[in-house]
């Protein structure tokens, strides 16, 4: 029987874009192959990458914005090399800000490439809330943020006005709310939260700030090379490519990213008002900056864990056992989570308080 799965990632994908993957394993486009044996030079696979492409750029209102998607490999941590290779000039500086355990994997690698300013951080209190009230430096080449903090349950509800170019880690949160994506210089994210499965990341660049770094820029880390070879300028991961085109139609069809936000924010809602009500949980994260997408919580008494464990895995619930670096629970509720598992959840925790 199928589970309710609120894995972090790998994570859901609409039953239908299993469906329709699964049989292009078997036979793609009628073409008497499986898309696993196929050129990715070949006619049909190119339409694939270009409409993934383009659709990418639809759903978040970037089309003629001077804006490129790209579907890159190497996953969302490549680009936190590739980040500073193409920004960070040989003598500047970046800006972090410092959210969570992605975050400052980022940063990390900022700094092997030279001055790295992190100008907030959430480390003092293990990343339950989003810093707030920080200056950027105006002579930044780049501020970098992680939109939502997959493993600790706090997202952005709000972006800083800067006039340096803002870079966004996006991987737990891409196409789950309307924001003003043209705010930002390059977003980017690895495709198994939300979008996909593990093997590709979307990277969608403004052209124009590109260039500026003096460096040499290796090939397969060149932003600009990857938009002139037209996502292709080696094999990209066709299987997560052709998949996570087939998320993105799914996300047309009903209706968009706005569409979206509004089912995420039922989901999340119900949820969290089930962790607020109910005298056994407490949520983890600062209420202001909670996450819609993966929601942590704790049970008040650990003593209470086994019983507790015993009747979500009897309800057919998987995955929600929560991070090592905060513990309890983690219900990742992403855009293919439908509001009838959420539901499941919910009436899991309230048969708890009254067995408990
Ligand atoms: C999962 C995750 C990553 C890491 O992605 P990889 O594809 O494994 O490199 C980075 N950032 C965020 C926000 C994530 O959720």
């Amino acid at each position: 029987m199928k589970k309710h799965n609120f894995s972090a990632g790998p994570s859901i994908l609409p039953q239908e874009v299993f469906e329709k993957s699964a049989q292009a394993v078997l036979d793609f486009n009628n073409l008497g192959l499986s898309i696993l044996e196929i050129s990715h030079r070949s006619k049909d696979f190119v339409a694939v990458m270009e409409e993934a492409r383009a659709t990418a750029l639809e759903l978040l209102g970037l089309e003629g914005k001077g804006y490129k998607a790209l579907f890159l490999t190497g996953g969302a941590s490549m680009e936190f090399v590739r980040v500073p290779y193409n920004l960070l000039k040989e003598n500047g500086k970046a800006a972090y800000l410092d959210t969570g355990t992605w975050a400052s994997g980022a940063i990390k690698e900022a700094k092997r490439f030279g001055t790295t300013e992190v100008i907030a951080s959430s480390k003092n209190e293990n990343y339950n809330y989003i810093p707030k009230g920080f200056a950027v430096p105006t002579d930044a080449d780049y501020l970098h943020c992680t939109s939502n903090n997959t493993i600790f349950g706090t997202q952005m509800h709000s972006f800083p006005e800067t006039n340096v170019p803002l870079v966004c880690d996006m991987s737990s949160d891409i196409f789950s709310r309307e924001l003003d994506f043209s705010k930002f210089g390059i977003i980017y994210a690895g495709a198994q939260k939300n979008m996909g499965p593990a093997g590709t990341t979307l990277v969608i660049v403004k052209e124009d700030i590109l260039g500026n770094t003096g460096r040499n820029i290796p090939g397969i880390l060149d932003y600009s090379q990857h938009i002139a070879k037209e996502s292709m300028y080696n094999t990209p991961a066709v299987f997560p490519v052709y998949t996570s085109l087939l998320t993105l139609q799914w996300v047309k069809k009903n209706g968009g990213v706005a569409a979206l936000e509004k089912k995420n924010n039922e989901k999340a809602e119900l949820l969290y008002n089930e962790i607020d009500r109910n005298p056994l949980f407490t949520g983890t994260a600062k209420t202001e900056d909670r996450s819609k997408m993966n929601v942590t919580f704790l049970l008040k008494d650990e003593a209470h864990t086994e019983q507790f464990d015993k009747l979500w895995k009897e309800a057919n619930i998987s995955g929600i056992n929560g991070h090592r670096s905060v513990g309890g629970y983690r219900a990742s509720i992403y855009n293919a989570m439908p509001l009838e598992s959420v539901k499941v959840l919910v009436d899991v925790m309230q048969e708890f308080e009254r067995t408990v």
